[in-house]
């Protein structure tokens, strides 16, 4: 692949928390490149930094040290201003605990994305997109009125909508039983190859990341 391919890039990203019992050293220099409409699934055991790394690529969190490149441009040292605004444009995320918005239907929250930027075909978007998820029949309900498995496919539905350029996603089908859990992978992969996304998929589950082009597993700090 050529170097205009690169979707992200991550160099000497470290990350550490602070506590009382002396700071905890999760990423410890993780290097690594994704290209585009690539599927790379990342493994490793709970409490490996999993989470911490997804959240770093989102811009969800400051790295303690390194660089992460987006088409070039340093996400690490944006303002939350303009962290926003990339990732209203570029970005899908699935998170583990969906962080659905409560006082907002299903509709409402798959539409949420589109709505920010202002895009007028927002609500058709999302209804179209939880019926792809199969939740044609759940527009109007709240997450409190859905099952986990339900509120994991809203949350894929919001992920979707907006045809994202990079997809991450945190144990996406953790929640839902075979069946629906395939057909919602499905979906993620589709979109990768038809739009070139490239998807992250933080996974436990060996067939998914099978389906990967590429496997990455965190250990010790470092991605391998
Ligand atoms: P994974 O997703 O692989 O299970 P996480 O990224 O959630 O792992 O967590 C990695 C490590 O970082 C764990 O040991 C966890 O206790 C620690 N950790 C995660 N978030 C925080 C935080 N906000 N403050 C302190 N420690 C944290
Ligand atoms: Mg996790």
């Amino acid at each position: 692949m050529t170097h205009a391919d690169a979707v992200l890039s991550l160099s000497g990203v470290r990350k550490s928390y602070p506590h009382p019992a002396g700071e905890v050293e999760v990423l410890r220099g993780v290097d690594a490149r994704f290209d585009r409409g690539e599927t790379v699934a990342i493994i490793g055991p709970s409490g490996s930094g999993k989470s911490t790394l997804l959240s770093l690529l989102a811009g969800l969190d400051k790295p303690s040290g390194g660089a992460i490149h987006f088409l070039g441009r340093e996400i690490s040292q944006l303002s939350e201003r303009d962290l926003t605004v990339w990732r209203a444009e570029n970005l899908g995320i699935v998170f583990q605990q969906f962080h659905l918005m409560a006082h907002l239907t299903a509709a409402e929250n798959a539409a949420l994305p589109l709505d920010v930027r202002g895009d007028r075909s927002a609500r058709a978007a999302a209804a179209q997109a939880l019926t792809d998820v199969g939740l044609g029949h759940r527009q109007d309900h709240y997450p409190h009125e859905m099952s986990g498995g339900e509120c994991q496919r809203v949350a894929i539905a919001r992920a979707l909508v907006v045809k994202p350029r990079l997809l991450l996603a945190d144990e996406p089908s953790g929640n839902l039983d075979t069946k629906t859990g395939e057909h919602v992978m499905d979906l993620l992969f589709d979109l990768a190859k038809q739009k070139q996304t490239t998807l992250i998929l933080v996974t436990h589950n060996e067939l998914l990341a099978a389906r990967c082009d590429r496997r990455l597993a965190l250990s010790e700090g470092r991605l391998v």
